[in-house]
This record gives C-alpha cells, structure tokens and sequence, in this order.
C-alpha cells in the first residue's frame, strides 16, 4: 500500500531509503513481526487481531538480540500500536490486511556485532492487502524437509529474527521444488518442530497435541489462540514432544499461523492424512477461529481492536 513508516514518519513507499551498508541488509540484524486486520464491511473498518501480543513479541525478540539500549525502551507496545493506527488511516484499505513492523540496526556497521551504542534500531511497518496465504479450503500437501529447525543454542527461533528466515526460506524451497505446498521442520533433536512460518497441530484419539515452547519453535500468537478456543470447546490440549511418524498416523495434521490462519494438510510426505479431508477437529477449530477474528463471536472480541 502507498504508505509507509520509517524514521518516525508516514513517508510515500518510494520515498523509502536504506543506505546499502546498512548493518541489518548485510546479517540480518532485526527482528519483524505480522499482523493481521481484518475489514469489517458492515462498519467499513479495520479490526486488527492481538496486535499487543504481536508488539509485544516484536519488542521481545529484539531484547533476545540485545538490540535495545540498556537505560531506555525506545518502542512501547501501545506506541506501536498507534503507529499502525496512523499508518492504516493514511492506506485506507477497504479488505483484510497484514501489517508488517519490523526492528533493525541501521548503522552501516561492518563487524557483525548487534549494539544499540554503535547502531541505532530503527522501527519501520508496511502493510499490504492480503487474502489467504496458503488455501485455508484445499488441503495442502506437506514435506518433512530435509533442513532441520535452528536450535536455540545457535540463534534464537523464540524471536522472530530476520536473519533466520534463510533456515525458513530453505525449507519452504525444498516443499516448492518437491510439489508441495509447505515445508514441516524437525529440530536437532529430531522432534516435529513447526512449518516454514506456522506452528503444526496433530490430533489423535480426539486430542489436540502440539509441540512445547521448549522445542525450538516460535511462540506463534496463533497457536495461543487455537488453544484457547480448543480448551473453551472441551478439548484436550497436549504440549509435547511430537515424533516424525505421529503425523502419519495422526488423524488430523494442520498449521497455526497470523497469514495461513488455520490451513490443513491432506498429505505429508505422499502419505495421506485421515480421510484426506479436513478432519472434524480441525474444521470445528477453524469456524470458530475465523467467526472470532471477524468480530463474530462476542467472547473473542477482546482480541480485537479497532482501527
Ligand atoms: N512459526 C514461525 C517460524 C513463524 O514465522 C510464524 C509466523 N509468525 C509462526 C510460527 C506463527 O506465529 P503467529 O501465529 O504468531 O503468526
């Protein structure tokens, strides 16, 4: 969309500059984060969905890096929240949106080193018009891919770090190249860890299992609200471990995620999941997901806000 913020102003896209040295272009050195608004055509507006959680994610991931300045916070959550309040009025979208905030060290540092002294982290948002970003009615065909997760020992998969969209970005390829439509990672361990950009869901026995904030996923603002429908529903909700061959055999396999929102597979490594349709769960969890974040059901509106 026309608009942009960078540097503390709603500037035309065009009018969008980074310096070619700059430290974040180079390693990677920033974190982003994504949002989703979606447009409500009875009141002609906006209502982004947990845009708290993400900021607050966003900010997160940035103190994992060692990105802020010791004595002060430059973002607060609600300032962040403002901004894309300003930035949607001047895009004055008329559909669904996603929002993207991003981190980064702007200095035209040389040495790979992350510091709010030596360079300044600037915070700058785009937003574009966005329908579905994997089919949400089809169901996908998966891979395990052959790129494991990165550990958290190495580079921190808890934040949402530019640099490390590369380990996303090989998975994602090697899904594309094989004909399917997203990549599943295992971690170092060997455990089902996530999707390129989506946390994974299995069922089995009518239970809904995902793996724990410990096995190097990203702690995706979705997945917290699948659960939480999931547990209004009476369903049971199982953080564990998640082995390889479960997703052969589990009755249900789909994806968590701000873009994908909730999207199925119908096959994963040639292996056809359930009846191949989506399963009674998963489509239970969907409904209900999507009534909530179009503003639908009275007891999720506190995950809105307006624009
Ligand atoms: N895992 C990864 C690696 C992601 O990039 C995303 C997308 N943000 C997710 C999971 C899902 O997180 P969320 O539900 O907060 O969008």
């Amino acid at each position: 969309m026309k608009y942009v913020f960078l540097k503390n102003k709603i500037i035309p896209e065009e009018q969008s500059r980074v310096p070619l040295a700059t430290n974040a272009l180079q390693y990677g050195n920033g974190v982003f984060g994504g949002v989703r608004g979606y447009w409500n055509s009875q009141e002609k507006r906006i209502y982004l969905l947990k845009p708290c959680e993400h900021f607050e994610r966003l900010v997160n991931s940035a103190k994992i890096l060692g990105m802020l300045p010791a004595k002060s916070m430059p973002y607060q959550v609600l300032e962040i929240v403002e901004i894309v309040k300003k930035l949607a009025r001047r895009n004055k979208p008329q559909g669904d949106v996603y929002i993207r905030p991003f981190i980064f060290q702007s200095a035209p540092l040389l040495t790979p080193v992350i510091s709010p002294e030596k360079g300044e982290p600037v915070l700058a948002m785009y937003m574009i018009e966005l329908g579905d970003y994997l089919s949400t009615s089809k169901g996908l065909k998966g891979i395990v891919t052959s790129w494991r997760r990165i550990d958290d020992a190495m580079a921190p998969p808890r934040g949402k770090v530019c640099g490390l969209y590369v380990n996303s970005s090989l998975a994602r390829s090697d899904a594309e190249a094989q004909g399917a439509d997203e990549a599943i990672f295992l971690n170092q361990d060997g455990s089902v860890c996530e999707g390129s950009a989506e946390n994974i869901f299995i069922v089995r026995d009518g239970k809904l299992i995902t793996p724990p904030v410990c096995a190097n996923i990203l702690e995706g603002v979705t997945r917290q609200s699948i659960m939480e429908i999931a547990k209004n529903e009476g369903i049971s909700v199982i953080e564990r471990n998640v082995s390889r061959t479960e997703l052969y055999i589990a009755e249900e396999v789909f994806l968590t995620g701000t873009a994908c929102q909730v999207a199925y597979f119908s096959k994963i490594d040639n292996r056809k999941i359930g009846t191949g349709r989506i399963g009674p769960i998963t489509k239970r969890l969907q409904e209900i997901y999507f009534d909530a974040v179009h503003g639908r059901l009275p007891e999720y509106k506190t995950w809105l806000t307006s624009i």
